[in-house]
Formats: C-alpha cells, structure tokens, sequence
C-alpha cells in the first residue's frame, strides 16, 4: 500500500430538493437548499471525515455555490488546492425532487456551468504525483477534461506504487465507442470495484451475478463490493470468499449520496488496513446514516458517530 491521499475529480454542485414529494417541478414549489453535492465531492469528504488523506481536481464558480462547496470541504480536511475556480462559468447544480414512488426527477446544469470546465492543470498534476489511490467514478467521464486527467492520475498512481477504485455507474448514452477501452482498462485495474445493482453485471457484461464476479476477478479486479441499497451488501474476494453484510433498519429521509459515502467508508478503512468484513460493517453503517438526513454531504460521519450510530441501531436479518 503507497502512503499519499486518496483522490478523486469531478464535478462539485449544489443540491437544492423540493421540500414536499412529486413528480417533477412544472409548478411553484418550496425548495430547501442549496446544500453542498456531487458524487466526487460526497466520496472525498467522507475519506477526510475518516481521517483519511484526501484531495479533489474540480472546477467551480466564483459564487456563494462556489464557496459552501469549498468551506465544507476544506471544514473537513479535503486539500482543495487543484480545485479551480472560474470567473465565467457558474458553480454547477442538481435541482431534485422525490417522486412517491421512490424515483427522482432531476434538472442539472452541470455540462455548461464551471463543473464543465474541469481541466489538467498544473495543481492537478501535482496533486495526482503525490496520491497513493484513485478513485474514479463512472458517472463523471462523460465531462470532456475528466478523461484526461483520469489517464493522467491513473498513471501516477500507479507508477507510485499505489492503488485505484471503480464505481462503474456508468451512463451508457453519454459514453461514446471510443471510451470502451478506458472503460475496460479502468475496470481491469480496479483493486476494488464498487458496483451496485445491475452495474455488476453490465460490468462483467453477463448475466448472472456468480459468473460476474468470476469473469472480473479472472480480469484482475481485486475485490468488489456489490451495494444493495436497504438490504445491504456483499463483498467477494480473489480468493473467492463472500461477505454478507445486511442492512442497518433506518427511516430513508434523502437517498441521494448512499453509495459514495459506502464506497468511500470501504475504501478509507482498508487502506487503514482494516479487514474486510470490519470494512464492511463499517460502509454499511456509513450509508445507512447517511440517508437519514437531508441532504446528500449531511450525513457523512467519522468514526466516533459511527460506533454510536452502530451501537444504537437494529440491523434487518
Ligand atoms: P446512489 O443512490 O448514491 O447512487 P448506490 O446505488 O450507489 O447509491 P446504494 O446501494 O443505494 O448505493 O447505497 C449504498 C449502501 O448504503 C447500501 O449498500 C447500504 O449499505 C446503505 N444504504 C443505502 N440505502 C439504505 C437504506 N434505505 N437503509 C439502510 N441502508 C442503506
Ligand atoms: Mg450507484
């Protein structure tokens, strides 16, 4: 395991959530927010939380979007120091709004706003030459600098000695025939491969979920951890062990954020070291809290609140 942060890039936004349940937003509603967000921002303030090392290549607004983002992260010990800060384009934005059936309708201005803007730039190299793991997220390449800079980092991590992660949530109609082979490499790499759902078996390009985990083991994944929402998740090794871990029995106030915070609880604690099933136990913990507050950043927690958090809920079995 190579010392040196964990990073990430990508978009940061603000989240701002009809109060009240509904489908979409074609008539005046109250609105709460803005709340600091992003998938790459979520998953990188969890690791400082944790006392991990962390840092982010991002791009956002000169605008109060621009600075709760960057208070936050810097609150928690995220270096923000390869996050520029554009004097043209807006901080980016997620307006979201729960539908009774447990869906989400969304309006994004993400692609022309400053997240849009991200680049490899000088602090973004640096920040990449010292990192000992990279984590990537599926979701983020469609954004025209990310491709780059993922290569980029990738590299440098790797010739450091160090390690990289996978969330291959990816959107299959924003990722064009030439990006299946960073595709396919970022997946080969992957020390640890954090799919949920189907994304598994998309992955592995398969249909069964055993023969999923074999097909990406045999391709050199190092482990992966299958998310499954309120039911929990299970980790499968190289070796061709298998973690159960079920879900903590929580009320679901704002789902948006889950993933990242599990992902980023996995990762932190084995790259303290931590065994897998501790690991686990401790993601599930992460994510289960996470949804329990508004707002997709609110609920991310150290350590101490989590051995609260577990010591007082009940877990479904
Ligand atoms: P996202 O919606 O952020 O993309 P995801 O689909 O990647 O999330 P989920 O499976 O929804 O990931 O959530 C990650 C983890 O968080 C789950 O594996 C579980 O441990 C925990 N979790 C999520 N939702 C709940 C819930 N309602 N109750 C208990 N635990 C939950
Ligand atoms: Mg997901």
């Amino acid at each position: 395991e190579a010392a040196g942060p964990t990073i990430v890039a990508g978009e940061i936004l603000v989240e701002i959530m009809a109060t009240e349940q509904g489908l979409g937003f074609l008539e005046p509603l109250a609105l709460m927010g803005p709340y600091p967000s992003g998938a790459p921002a979520i998953f990188i303030d969890q690791v400082a939380k944790l006392g991990g090392g962390a840092g982010i290549v991002a791009c956002v607004g000169r605008d109060d979007f621009g600075t709760i983002n960057l208070e936050r992260l810097k609150r928690d010990g995220v270096d923000i120091s390869a996050v520029s800060v554009s004097d043209r384009f807006p901080t980016g934005s997620a307006f979201v709004r729960y539908r009774p059936d447990g869906g989400r309708d969304f309006v994004y201005n993400i692609a022309e706003s400053a997240a849009g803007q991200i680049r490899l730039t000088p602090e973004a190299r640096r920040l990449a030459d010292d990192a000992g793991h990279l984590h990537v997220m599926g979701s983020t390449l469609s954004v025209a600098g990310l491709k780059e800079i993922v290569a980029y980092a990738a590299k440098a991590v790797r010739g450091r000695g160090g390690s990289t992660s996978f969330d291959p949530n990816v959107r299959k109609e924003l990722i064009d025939g030439a990006d299946g082979a960073l595709l396919s490499a970022l997946v080969d790499d992957a020390d640890l491969l954090l799919p949920s759902g189907d994304e598994l078996l998309a992955a592995a390009g398969v249909n069964d979920e055993k023969e999923a985990v074999a097909a990406l083991i045999a391709r050199g994944v190092g482990e992966i951890v299958l998310k499954r929402g309120a039911a929990g998740s299970t980790r499968f090794g190289a070796d061709g062990s298998r973690i159960d871990c079920a879900g903590f029995l929580v009320e679901e106030v704002d789902p948006t954020g889950a993933g990242d915070c599990f992902g980023a609880t996995y990762l932190t604690c084995r790259r303290k070291g931590m065994e897998p099933a501790k690991a686990l136990f401790y993601a599930n913990a992460a994510g289960a809290r996470n949804v329990t507050r508004r707002g997709p950043m609110e609920g991310l927690a150290g350590f101490d609140v989590l051995d609260d958090f577990i010591a007082g809920t009940a877990r479904a079995t």
